[in-house]
């Protein structure tokens, strides 16, 4: 049989998500609890201190697939980010020092990369103040379980990035 087809998924990324914190996750379009085709995917909004733009659904088999059951299935493949953004928050933190020096910043790039990683940039850079938000931003650095492996692999990267922007 072949493997079934792989779907992006939205989902919060913790139970308190703030209205900012989500994941993106390209996996297979199965039901976790029995394997059954996933229902179609639709829009939904969730409240925790702020609306949160997430994916809803609903599986023929009739199983529901909680948010944090969702998050433990596919913990191997969320670990497996976490080095890129790692990446992608030292650079967002390094371009809103930047922004808050009075430097001139690509501010929908910016917003880009912080939806890569996972937080909405649009809420984040738009309802408060700049401080406040680097705050959010190294904090969530804070939380990553990083390895000197992950580290090396990030700093590579980064000096890649470096020549290539030379
Ligand atoms: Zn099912």
């Amino acid at each position: 049989m072949e493997a079934p087809a792989k779907k992006t998924i939205v989902i919060p990324d913790r139970n308190h998500h703030e209205g900012l914190f989500f994941l993106s996750l390209d996996v297979p379009h199965t039901c976790i609890h029995c394997g059954g085709p996933r229902g179609r995917l639709e829009w939904g909004k969730i409240w925790d201190r702020g609306y949160l733009r997430v994916n809803v659904w609903k599986n023929r088999c009739g199983h529901v697939e909680q948010y944090d059951e969702l998050r433990r299935h596919y913990q191997e493949e969320i670990k497996m980010h976490e080095g890129t953004r790692a990446y992608l928050l030292m650079a967002i933190i390094h371009t809103m020092m930047e922004m808050s020096q009075g430097m001139n910043v690509d501010i929908e790039e910016l917003k880009r990369s912080l939806t890569l990683a996972g937080i909405d940039g649009e809420k984040l850079l738009g309802d408060m103040p700049l401080v406040k938000a680097i705050q959010i931003v190294c904090r969530e650095f804070g939380e990553l379980d990083l390895s000197e492996k992950t580290l090396l692999e990030m700093v590579k990267k980064s000096a890649e990035d470096y020549e290539l922007g030379s």
